[in-house]
């Protein structure tokens, strides 16, 4: 081989591998299963197969609350503060162990998965919405969260509604407002009886009056208020952040959560 032949291979070898690597897709850690490999739906951060694992709620049985089965709360609540309200997934194990991932063992990395899967429920809502108002000028959109407790802060260093509801204000491009505060801490919900549930929830939220008053100046005639939370159960949180809201502000209510 002459030198020329030589430098000639050299440059071919170099070229061909470069392209290699343009046409080879890269591999990261799933987000999920910590696997490395082609993540096929890159938006999210997971690989193919758990991906495929995720129940997507495709289509709201429930015309308030979204379920994707007959819902005996919404029928049971003797008021609706909130308009409707969407959920991305169904509140299955493996979801589950998302969230637990995420809320109770910190993995902060996730608040972008469910933050990009909020869009869904987000897409849900606006599927029906179409048909409920037409939009105008003079109506500000915007997404404010179920606020934690100080004490529920201090324990675990973030809120994981706010957190979401801040992915999803990006994704869409919506202001991310802090409406509300919580003043008492609440015991875990899931340890009681309905009629307790009710009863602790009551007076718990409150406006952040700050917030108010710089809204009060707000050019807009109305607003459209989407309240971010993770997991919808019975709809009484949601139902209690509305009607603090709804109280103060002359809005359209409507719920977007992760799970239901
Ligand atoms: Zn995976
Ligand atoms: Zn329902």
């Amino acid at each position: 081989m002459s030198y020329r032949q030589f430098v000639g291979a050299i440059w071919m070898k170099k070229a061909l591998g470069a392209m290699h690597s343009l046409l080879s897709p890269r591999k990261e850690e799933c987000l999920l299963c910590k696997q490395n490999s082609v993540l096929q739906v890159n938006e999210l951060g997971l690989c193919h197969s758990c991906y495929t694992r995720i129940p997507w709620i495709r289509q709201a049985l429930c015309p308030t609350c979204g379920r994707g089965e007959t819902c005996s709360d919404c029928q049971r609540r003797q008021h609706s503060y909130f308009l409707r309200s969407r959920s991305a997934v169904r509140y299955d194990e493996t979801m589950k162990g998302l969230l637990a991932r995420y809320k109770y063992r910190g993995d902060e990395r996730l608040k972008g998965v469910l933050g990009q899967m909020l869009v869904h429920s987000y897409r849900l809502l606006q599927m029906d919405r179409d048909t409920l108002h037409a939009k105008s000028d003079s109506v500000q959109e915007l997404i404010t969260f179920v606020p934690v407790s100080e004490r529920r802060m201090l324990e675990r260093g973030f809120n994981q509604a706010e957190q979401m509801a801040v992915e999803l204000g990006k994704r869409l491009g919506l202001p991310v407002v802090r409406l509300l505060t919580r003043s008492k801490h609440t015991d875990k919900q899931s340890f009681k009886k309905r009629s307790e549930r009710l009863d602790d929830l009551e007076h718990v939220f409150e406006l952040n009056e700050a917030i108010h008053d710089e809204m009060v100046g707000c050019p807009a005639s109305s607003f459209v208020i989407y309240i971010v939370d993770d997991v919808y159960t019975t709809g009484s949180t949601m139902n209690q952040c509305a009607k603090v809201l709804r109280a103060y502000f002359s809005a359209e209510i409507f719920g977007l959560t992760w799970a239901r």
